[in-house]
């Protein structure tokens, strides 16, 4: 009897597209086993839609190889949300090509071929794939003295399998697009053309995840940050370098002051360092021996070696030892946006979300050992504050243990997680445990943030530090006289200003909120014979605070709604005759909804609402 049969009088013929028998999964034309255990496998687990991806694969090959005989096989798995199989071709396959290939795998679904399965003696099999060197190649690698070849609608592949029973049992799919592909990831060879294909079990999940590529598309922070006028990257600049255009400054000069201002109230000391040092400096904090290969090269001045900074400790750390400090003096906190320099290869780069200069929202804590606890949890406190009043509420929370190599005691790391734990337990927070990830200098917490598409990002970062202390001498004067070592936290809440930019750019699909909106309102007047009042608007909206722009231009006044749609612009104040009589505004909001005329004074304490809120 085969799995089949046995799923047949098992009802569940219809729901099963392979099943799991004592942990091996396999087809359901196998024998059905002599009493050992069947899990039905259908396309809804985990398995099955990966089962279901890899055998859209091998019909999406079958097609390939009836339209284009000439072109050679290679290898088509499954990926995260479908599949894609490599193909080496004279020529790269077309939008149109893809398109006639979807058409052919329609065909074979309909036709429901099934797939079959042969196991043969490899010296057997390569003489099933002539005219295909990949296979052969492949074949000659795989050690077992017999390999498993699948075949549906006549195109037969090496592959272990399983597979749906037939074609008619893959779900729903669509070929995306292609790509270049070296033959085993190695640009020593041949360039293959790749075709990505999305699969799922329903046309419903297709849509959904299509839906949302859409959508990932329409917030692109590198779209918006054009439409929008927000930055630009420049070749003449650099790849990697950002430049912050009017809009784009005004945001982040809101999100600074917000920074500098919640700081300042949280008991931080603000400051500046340079943003070159010595080398040396990056001899003694181990960067020369960890981190050279994300520093850019040194700069002689004088005869000496200098350094663009990689990152802000050890300027942090120089002014800490810059006096002496009493156990009463701790915890002494030290801030900086600091600006640093990191090599990243060009082909890495993306947009703000990955760059060579930016600007870390750090920060340095000198702690006695007593003061890890009640530290860590207002610094979780202020950490998940910071994150919420932009607009941040669900997070993945990682907590990262001791690694194998590490430095300090261990009663210190034991004391540090712990303390992290704790801060952790009590703010209620679910986390997961990343055991051994820590950094060898201490443990920590990392925070990714989801976005408005439940996308994460790793934003956040608080990392406790037993190893600087000690390269650097960062000491204090305990009660009874004798120099201690101090504890350092290494923490970034937004991490960087242009990741966490371009992060809330495409959360927020560009609507900003009112408070970090670079222009809150626009002033628009109907005709011309308003243009007094509503320049006279602009003037006093302007002194109170409010970042307005008025448009003058002699255009319908539906376009100018449009245009201030368009520009995401929160409140568009509409000014007719009506409202210059009255002495009145009319204000319409981003999304269309109309608020009722009011007095200046009324609306701008609507606005004030939605600004002054923040100061909780
Ligand atoms: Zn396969
Ligand atoms: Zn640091």
């Amino acid at each position: 009897m085969t799995l089949l049969e046995l799923a047949k009088k098992e009802g569940k013929a219809k729901v099963a597209i392979a099943a799991r028998v004592g942990g091996a999964l396999k087809d359901l034309s196998a024998p059905a086993p002599d009493g050992a255990a069947v899990a039905w496998v259908t396309p809804t687990d985990p398995d099955g839609i990966e089962i279901v991806r890899h055998s859209t694969a091998h019909v999406m090959a079958a097609a390939v190889k009836n339209l284009f005989p000439e072109a050679r096989i290679t290898i088509g798995p499954a990926i995260e949300n479908g599949f894609y199989y490599d193909f080496d071709v004279e020529t790269p396959f077309t939008p149109e090509d893809l398109a006639r290939i979807e058409e052919k795998m329609a065909e074979i679904v309909r036709a429901d071929h099934p797939f079959t399965r042969e196991d043969l003696p490899k010296a057997d099999a390569l003489k099933r794939f002539p005219g295909e060197p990949y296979k052969i190649e492949l074949i000659g690698d795989i050690p077992d003295p017999v390999v498993s070849l699948y075949q549906v609608d006549g195109f037969l592949d090496l592959c272990r399998g399983p597979h749906v029973p037939s074609s008619g049992k893959i779900g729903a799919y669509k070929l995306m697009h292609t790509a270049g592909a070296y033959w085993r990831g190695d640009s020593k060879n041949r360039m293959l053309t790749r075709i990505y294909g999305c699969a799922f079990a329903s046309k419903k999940e297709l849509d959904a995840h299509l839906r949302l590529l859409e959508e990932i598309k329409k917030r692109d922070h590198r779209k918006l940050g054009r439409e929008l006028d927000l930055f630009s990257i420049n070749d003449d600049i650099g790849p990697g370098l950002i430049l912050w255009h009017p809009k784009g400054a005004t945001v982040r000069r809101i999100m600074e002051d917000f920074w500098r201002t919640e700081h300042a109230r949280a008991g931080y000391d603000l400051v500046f360092s340079p943003h070159i040092a010595r080398l040396e400096l990056w001899r003694v904090s181990g960067h020369l021996d960890f981190y050279r290969q994300s520093m850019f090269s040194a700069i002689e001045v004088e005869g000496q070696d200098y350094q663009l900074k990689p990152m802000n400790c050890p300027f942090h750390i120089q002014i800490y030892k810059s006096k002496i400090r009493s156990y009463r003096d701790l915890p002494v906190r030290y801030a900086e946006l600091g600006t640093v320099y990191r090599y990243e290869p060009s082909g890495t780069l993306h947009g703000l979300l990955r760059v060579r200069g930016f600007t870390q929202d750090d920060a340095h804590l000198f702690l006695r050992p007593d003061q890890l606890d009640e530290e860590i949890f207002s610094l979780l406190d202020f950490t998940l504050f910071v994150l919420r009043r932009f607009g941040f509420e669900k997070y993945d929370v990682y907590l990262s243990t001791r690694p194998e190599k590490y430095a300090g005691s261990l009663e210190n790391w034991a004391k540090a997680e712990a303390a992290l734990k704790s801060a952790l337990e009590r703010k209620g927070l679910p986390y997961a445990v990343d055991p051994g990830e820590g950094v060898f200098y201490g443990p920590k917490i990392d925070i990714k943030i989801k976005d408005m598409l439940g996308r994460s990002w790793q934003c956040s970062t608080i990392q406790v530090d037993f190893n600087n202390p000690e390269r650097f001498d960062a000491a204090f004067v305990g009660p009874d006289g004798s120099g201690q070592r101090a504890i350092m936290i290494h923490r970034a809440l937004m991490g960087s200003l242009e990741r966490f930019f371009g992060v809330l750019v495409e959360h927020y699909a560009g609507a900003f909120p009112t408070w970090l909106a670079p222009v809150q309102v626009d002033v628009l007047p109907v005709t011309d014979k308003q243009a007094d009042y509503g320049r006279d608007t602009v003037a006093a909206l302007r002194k109170a605070g409010v970042r307005v722009e008025g448009d003058f231009r002699n255009e319908k006044l539906g376009f100018k709604i449009r245009e201030s749609q368009l520009r995401k612009v929160p409140y568009a104040l509409v000014i007719g005759e009506r409202e210059v009589t009255q002495k009145q505004v009319t204000p319409r909001r981003r999304g269309g909804e109309q608020l009722p005329s009011m007095p200046l004074d009324e609306f701008v304490g609507i606005l004030r609402g939605e600004t002054d809120n923040q100061s909780t």
